[in-house]
């Protein structure tokens, strides 16, 4: 088969894309890098998101006075589709150029854009994601981490988990509890913590395919200046359900496993004869998500949150992928002794994470509940 899966015509910003396939291209060619699945979480190479930063490639959408360059949403989508094709190492700037650098654009004072859009701008600051606790997942309202109030700032304490990239961030994302009340979903608030403040501690959790991606944080009276809250006391709910939006909506629900597909899609016709009908389903279900990922996008830009749409995305994204690996089970080891000829994509890795996909960024069930809850026609 010699299809392009990604071959969906009547797009612009071809340059942006041409760029980041020039320049994805060059560190193949140079052995700099192989492409791999579930790159945006598990590639980690500052260089590489430092090349992209010089190129201006982080922070597009972000207004030119805060060092943005003032494009889409659908721009940006160019980009990182031309990027999770590739199977490149995104990790390093992955979270704070898609969400974080986003909600303080939209939501910190001037103070937090000076101190730290550059940073993420310029691949130096790398974030992580201080949500989860052992007892709130999916319940995230229901966390535990306190910050309480002292002279100048926040007192942080408490315990996150399953947090991706701990371990090389400069910075956390954090939801903390400010005030307790009736209701749970008052009184969080978000802040942006150094990961070198005193009092913080990473201990590692190794995944199911022997690799160490997320973490523990523990926070033990954590000094955080007051200058560090990002957008409304108490508020943190509304902002983080947003910012949600700009964690499931985007192209990472259906193309961490791309660089398999493409491994089926370009192989020898007659090496893969007994799934083509199944590739060419996923070739179209393909073609469906990344119009819903263009929808996305374009609400993004109009300035909406578009919490629904996000989950439908991530949740068929997730069954997508779910899919692809199957379809790469029956033509990797299809019983015609291709094992080892074809699977160089990082199937294996790819089958031992895949459990997580339909749990990190909202498990599968929780997404069902939230577009259940769209208005019925
Ligand atoms: C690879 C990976 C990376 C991650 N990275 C991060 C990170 O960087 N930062 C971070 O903060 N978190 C991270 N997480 C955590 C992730 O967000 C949580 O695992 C997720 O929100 C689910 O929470 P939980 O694990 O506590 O499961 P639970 O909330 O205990 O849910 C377990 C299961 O119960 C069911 N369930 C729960 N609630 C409902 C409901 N209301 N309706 C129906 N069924 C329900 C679902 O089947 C669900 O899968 C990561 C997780 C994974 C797998």
């Amino acid at each position: 088969m010699t299809t392009n899966a990604m071959a969906v015509p009547g797009q612009s910003y071809e340059s942006l894309r041409d760029e980041v396939r020039g320049l994805v291209q060059s560190w193949r060619q140079a052995g700099r890098y192989s492409p791999s699945s579930d790159s945006w979480l598990r590639g980690f190479d500052p260089e590489f998101s430092r090349e992209l930063a010089a190129r201006g490639l982080i922070g597009i959408t972000w207004p030119t006075a805060v060092g943005g360059r003032g494009l889409s949403n659908v721009a940006r989508l160019a980009v990182t589709e031309e990027l999770l094709r590739a199977g490149a190492p995104v990790a390093a700037h992955w979270v704070g150029d898609r969400q974080i650098g986003p909600a303080i654009v939209r939501h910190g004072s001037e103070r937090l854009k000076a101190e730290i859009l550059p940073g993420i701008i310029s691949a130096d600051y790398v974030f992580c994601l201080g949500m989860s606790e052992p007892e709130a997942g999916s319940d995230l309202a229901s966390l535990q981490t306190t910050a309480s109030r002292v002279e100048g700032g926040w007192l942080v304490k408490g315990r996150k988990v399953w947090t991706s990239g701990a371990h090389h961030a400069t910075h956390i994302y954090l939801l903390a509890r400010t005030t307790r009340g009736e209701k749970k979903h008052v009184g969080l608030t978000e802040f942006i913590v150094d990961m070198d403040s005193p009092g913080i501690a990473v201990s590692p959790i190794v995944d199911l395919a022997g690799e160490h991606h997320f973490n523990e944080v523990s926070f033990d009276e954590v000094f955080v200046p007051e200058h560090r809250v990002l957008g409304e006391i108490d508020r943190g709910w509304a902002q983080v359900v947003e910012q949600l939006s700009f964690e499931r909506g985007g192209p990472e629900r259906f193309l961490t496993t791309y660089p398999i597909l493409a491994e089926i899609v370009e192989a020898p016709a007659e090496a893969v004869a007994d799934v083509a009908v199944d590739v060419g389903q996923l070739v179209a279900r393909l073609a469906t998500l990344r119009e819903l990922a263009w929808q996305v996008a374009r609400a993004l830009d109009a300035g909406d949150a578009p919490v629904q749409q996000a989950a439908t995305l991530k949740y068929l994204g997730n069954a997508f992928e779910h899919d692809v690996l199957e379809v790469a089970r029956k033509a990797f080891d299809g019983g015609h002794g291709r094992r080892g000829r074809l699977g160089g994509s990082g199937f294996r890795s790819a089958l031992l994470a895949s459990p997580g996909y339909s749990i990190r960024g909202g498990a599968a069930e929780v997404l069902l509940s939230l577009i259940a809850r769209q208005e019925i026609m």
